[in-house]
């Protein structure tokens, strides 16, 4: 579904950024995978030449939440393969403290994260999709983007905000032929949900109409259709992947 396509996945070496780094390649696009750490950036390509040694997979890990950091890493790729056309804005990280516990720091570092950098990825990728007639973004937001969250009040301000974005990019990039959507998963069985305490995973499964949790492919399924010619007449969506879960 997406062959001759050049695509950066940010928070690509674990989880769903993982998942749609190796769906998009099996889908026939190339794909530059971002991470924090060089290890988990090698670790991850050398799982996925493991799978498959044709794959067209590379691996960079530049601090997104700094812009100019952004645009050497996306001057790097468009010089390695001409152009750039999906950027899926993946990265993130959580906190669940009560407003009481929570350090500013904290707050600072996952707004940086979740927020900062979808816009810095977002107005670097805007400008070589427009160079090059259009092009796809992408970014994760979540279900408590819809329903908020009882605790760690940063995580859900930063994905209100990435709707927020999506939504505004659209109907400023339309007009360049560049699409902007959301994902919105819902509880999705990777490292972060495996990091929360468990009396407050239990009660959110036990509620999923659809009776388990998301796995990252399930979520990476729905990226690769919005950055298909499928989704050509999609802008501006926060598609729910969520088993109708709500927490
Ligand atoms: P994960 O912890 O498994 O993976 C996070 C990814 O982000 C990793 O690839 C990591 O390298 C990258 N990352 C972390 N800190 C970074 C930093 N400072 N700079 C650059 N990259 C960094 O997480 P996941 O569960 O796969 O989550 C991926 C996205 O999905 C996140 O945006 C998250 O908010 C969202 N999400 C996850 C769930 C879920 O249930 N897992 C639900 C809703 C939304």
């Amino acid at each position: 579904m997406l062959p001759g396509k050049v695509a950066i996945v940010t928070g690509g070496t674990r989880g769903i950024g993982f998942a749609v780094v190796r769906t998009f390649l099996n889908n026939g696009a190339t794909v530059v995978l971002f991470g924090s750490k060089e290890e988990s950036v090698q670790k991850a390509l050398t799982k996925l030449k493991q799978e498959n040694p044709n794959y067209q997979v590379m691996g960079m890990h530049p601090d997104i939440t700094d812009m100019r950091a952004v645009e050497r890493a996306f001057a790097d790729i468009k010089s390695r393969f001409g152009k750039i056309d999906i950027v899926v804005n993946n990265a993130g990280i959580s906190a669940s403290d009560s407003l009481y516990n929570y350090e500013e720091e904290e707050f600072d570092k996952i707004i940086d994260l979740n927020l900062k950098a979808v816009f810095n990825c977002s107005k670097v990728g805007a400008k070589y999709m427009k160079e090059n007639g259009g092009g796809v973004i992408l970014n994760t937001s979540s279900m408590v983007s819809i329903y908020g969250q009882a605790a760690g009040c940063g995580y859900p301000a930063s994905k209100f905000a990435v709707n927020g974005l999506t939504k505004s990019l659209a109907r400023e990039l339309g007009r360049d032929h560049i699409r902007v959507n959301a994902v919105a998963p819902g509880v999705i069985h990777t490292d972060m949900v495996d990091s929360l305490p468990e009396e407050m995973i239990k009660p959110i499964i036990a509620s999923i109409p659809i009776g388990r949790m998301g796995e990252p492919e399930d979520v990476a399924n729905a990226f690769l259709f919005l950055a298909s010619d499928l989704a050509s007449f999609i802008t501006g969506a926060i598609l729910s992947v969520d088993g109708a879960g709500m927490c």
